[in-house]
């Protein structure tokens, strides 16, 4: 069974969806400001791992991140590239998507915008009005966090006996343990775009947004909530006191963090240097699978350690999996496993599932497919490894990649590629160069490409 470390209550808790069989899940998507960076990366990776995770065991996952293209930062961005908030917005959103794709990163079914949605927050805002959790002030609306007895409940912090809180209008606090007043919904400013509505002219603050798109489409009460540990608060614990007290129900019953990312041992800080886009990783040459490998490789809960040394080990980690891979591929035919083998599959299997439901444990969970290789080179350097005994190696190796996504990840080499590597080997052989030739050959059959020599001429196929 499923267990899961649940922020509100400190505690690991059995995985308990309302519905037998359905995990509602919201998970905090992008603020489409900027290229997303590694540290967000961490935590969209660890997001897709929940989702691939719950659906590996079997659940029907309904999912949904939201977009935020609208807040601070989009709009004095937009401004300053002299863009309208939809353009500039429109550019970032579709840059996300492609990096979560780079990534392996599942998207969910649905992917709503703030800006498409704000009908629905000028209603939970009307209803947090007439319930009388809100005031007004100069044309913005403000949420009364002292009349909303549970806050304080996600974060901790003791909020009791606060009577009159400071209002803030920015999306984000500044001082994170200040305790004030929240802004639902901000009156236009000059300059700033806006929409007309009943409770006047202005925009939606930050926090709203999630709150109103999750209830939206998964109800008032739904099983899981993620995100990084810097959205606990106040983003976080602004949702749970904005939906409880418009509903009167308890809004998410699981709440699960990713703790943050560190470069070589620093918070990341553009002006540090040490701020890294995943397109910037790229550009240096990292493969996709390496990284996501390294941002998998450390649970979740623990602090992650982002360096250079650690994504060539990640690399290396990954080329051994892939290394196996076409071993077992070369190697594999007909017929069934020994009974000895499937016995292997079998444990290896139990012990992945065990590391992954306990609180998705992904370092030990590794541990026990490298242990699995080991394992079975063991056999094949005894010649004991059968055809049927290294199809069952591929098919586990198929079904944990439902999980981890990792392997494979090689972006398909396009066929001119392809035919100027044969034209170089078939050259290569010509001058009697027969090491080079194998070279070439190897290289490519290393990304999924095999040659056929034939009286014709090199055939050639993709091998996935
Ligand atoms: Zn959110």
């Amino acid at each position: 069974m499923l267990r899961l470390y649940n922020t509100v209550t400190g505690n690991q808790e059995p995985f308990q969806p309302l519905e037998a069989g359905v995990a509602r899940v919201y998970t905090c998507g992008p603020t489409v400001y900027d290229y997303a960076h590694i540290g967000n990366f961490r935590t969209f990776v660890f997001q897709d791992l929940v989702t691939r995770y719950l659906r590996y065991s079997n659940y029907e996952v309904m999912h949904v991140m939201n977009i935020t293209d609208v807040d601070d930062k989009t709009i004095r961005n937009a401004h300053a590239q002299g863009m309208s908030l939809k353009d500039y917005t429109a550019k970032y959103t579709e840059a996300f998507l492609e990096d979560a794709r780079t990534l392996n990163i599942e998207l969910p079914a649905l992917l709503p915008r703030a800006t498409d949605h704000i009908p629905e927050m000028v209603q939970l805002i009307r209803r947090l009005e007439e319930k009388g959790y809100t005031y007004r002030k100069d044309g913005s609306v403000y949420f009364s966090i002292a009349r909303f007895a549970g806050y304080g409940k996600l974060s901790k912090k003791d909020f009791t006996g606060i009577q009159a809180a400071g209002r803030v209008d920015s999306d984000e606090y500044e001082k994170k343990d200040d305790a004030r007043d929240f802004v639902l919904w901000k009156a236009a400013k000059e300059g700033e775009d806006y929409w007309e509505t009943e409770l006047g002219p202005g925009r939606p603050g930050w926090h709203i947004e999630c709150s109103a798109m999750s209830m939206k489409y998964l109800g008032p009460t739904f099983d899981m909530h993620c995100g990084g540990v810097d959205l606990i608060f106040p983003h976080h614990e602004n949702e749970i006191a904005q939906s409880e007290a418009a509903t009167g129900k308890p809004f998410v019953r699981h709440w699960l963090h990713a703790e943050f990312l560190l470069v070589e041992g620093e918070k990341m800080a553009k002006s540090k240097g040490n701020y890294f886009t995943l397109r910037d990783l790229l550009a240096a040459g990292h493969a996709p699978a390496a990284i996501r490998y390294l941002l998998l490789s450390v649970n979740y809960r623990r602090q992650l350690n982002f360096t250079t040394d650690g994504l060539h080990q990640a690399a290396a980690s990954v080329r051994r999996l892939e290394d196996f891979l076409l071993r077992m591929r070369e190697k594999s035919g007909a017929g069934e496993p020994s009974s000895a083998f499937a016995a292997v599959v079998d444990a290896a299997h139990q012990k992945f599932v065990e590391a992954l439901d306990d609180d998705l444990n992904t370092s030990a969970a590794l541990a026990v497919l490298f242990d699995f290789v080991r394992s079975a080179y063991q056999l094949d350097e005894q010649g004991t490894l059968s055809r049927g005994d290294a199809r069952a190696a591929l098919n586990y190796f198929e079904d944990i990649n439902r999980v981890l996504a990792v392997l494979r990840m090689q972006p398909e080499l396009p066929d001119a590629d392809i035919m100027k590597r044969i034209e170089e080997r078939q050259a290569a052989r010509r001058r009697r160069d027969f090491a080079e030739a194998d070279r070439i050959r190897d290289g490519l059959l290393a990304q999924g490409i095999q040659l056929e020599d034939t009286k014709d001429g090199v055939r050639w196929k993709r091998n996935r």
